[in-house]
């Protein structure tokens, strides 16, 4: 039988690298769910002919050259109810990719997971044996793994946008700086995220839902080289070197093993100096909630709302660059008691997070 996936936000940066992939392997793509690009979505429709496909908003359904256009998130979730597909490709963004998360699973289907809000927001509420994470971090732990005893897990981040700015110039940053990202080219929230240093949390969260472990901790190495390096218990540490480029992750997601070439091997001489650094909390005010985080993860769901009302509040010149950690922490010393027992209490908190952040 032939292999298929459905393709959650296939008109953004993973969703792109998702369908080049797609078609590398020949894999077919059963359903496509767009946002707003419906230029692009046209494009991937001519190009995959997908059964089905979602966009986000009523009006544009006309404009979609498709018999058969779902509008939302019951749009997206019916899909995913009657695909064939044994695995759904989850690359939206933010909180709107978790209910997805949970329909996929509890249908027991397989989630090659992009979407790394649903495990900060709800980890504990998923399935984790039926995610598999596309992150360069994760994938690299992944691969360093094997099963051997490890003392800890390290991931590494770029230090984002601002890392060689003064800390007086990052005051009066705006939304449009924050988005020259130095080595990725992604979605625009993970790159403000990246530049706040939220989703290197993030991904300490997900590392702990994934992997079972609180033992884990993120350094900078500016050139991206290095995405994730675990320290054993004999004493040895390895490195994951990769290039800077989601189709490794993304094809391993798909396919579960990769004996082909998918991007050309590090040019180490070429490289030049490769050096770590610790992540400041001056530079990154967020950062100093980390070990609190780690030590009581159910409270991704505040750091996550908070965070996306944050970064709109940012977009809208509401508050400046260090205002979005404003907002998040102060959310965060308000809701720290909270403990969410199901998925409705996710929901619930989630919405008086933002309530609250909102009015600030
Ligand atoms: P993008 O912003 O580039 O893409 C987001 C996708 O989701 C787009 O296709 C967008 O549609 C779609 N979308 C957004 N809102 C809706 C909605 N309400 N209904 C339907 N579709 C919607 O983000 P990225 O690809 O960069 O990131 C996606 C996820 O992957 C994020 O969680 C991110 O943290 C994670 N990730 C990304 C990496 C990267 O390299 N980019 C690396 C690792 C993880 P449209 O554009 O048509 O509006």
């Amino acid at each position: 039988m032939k292999e298929s996936i459905v393709l959650l936000g296939s008109t953004g940066s993973i969703g792109v690298n998702t369908l080049a992939v797609a078609k590398h392997y020949n894999i077919e793509v059963e359903a496509l769910v767009a946002g707003n690009n419906i230029d692009l979505l046209n494009e991937q429709i001519a190009a995959f002919s997908p059964k089905t496909v979602a966009i986000a908003r009523e009006k544009d359904k006309a404009r979609v050259n498709h018999s058969d256009v779902r509008v939302g998130t019951e749009g997206i979730l019916s899909i995913i109810e009657e695909s064939q597909s044994p695995t759904i490709v989850n690359a939206l963004v933010g909180y709107a990719g978790l209910a997805p998360t949970l329909k996929a699973t509890r249908l027991g289907k397989k989630v090659a997971l992009a979407n790394k809000e649903s495990l900060v927001v709800a980890g504990e509420f998923i399935d984790m044996s039926l995610i598999t994470p596309i992150d360069s971090e994760h994938f690299g732990l992944w691969y360093l793994l094997n099963n051997r005893p490890f003392r800890k897990l390290y991931i590494t981040a770029s230090g984002g946008a601002f890392r060689e700015w003064e800390i007086e110039e990052m005051k009066t940053a705006t939304f449009a700086d924050a988005l020259k990202h130095p080595n990725w080219s992604m979605g625009d929230k993970i790159t403000v995220d990246s530049a706040t240093m939220t989703n290197k949390l993030f991904e300490l969260l997900e590392a702990k839902w994934l992997f079972g472990t609180a033992d884990v901790d993120a350094l900078i190495e500016k050139k991206s080289i290095v995405h994730a390096l675990v320290e054993f218990v004999d004493g040895s540490t390895t490195a994951h070197f990769a290039g800077v480029d989601m189709k490794l992750p993304i094809a391993f997601a798909l396919k579960g093993e990769v004996t082909e070439p998918i991007l050309s091997p590090v040019d180490l001489l070429g490289i030049g100096e490769l050096s770590f650094a610790p992540i400041e909390e001056h530079r990154y005010p967020i950062w100093s909630i980390k070990s609190h985080l780690l030590a009581h993860p159910h409270l991704g769901v505040v750091l996550n709302a908070a965070n996306e009302v944050a970064i709109e509040a940012f977009k809208k010149g509401q508050c400046g660059f260090f205002g979005m950690s404003k907002i998040v922490l102060d959310a965060y010393r308000h809701f720290e008691d909270v403990v969410p027992s199901s998925i409705e209490d996710i929901i619930t908190i989630d919405k008086e997070v933002r309530t609250y952040a909102m009015k600030r």
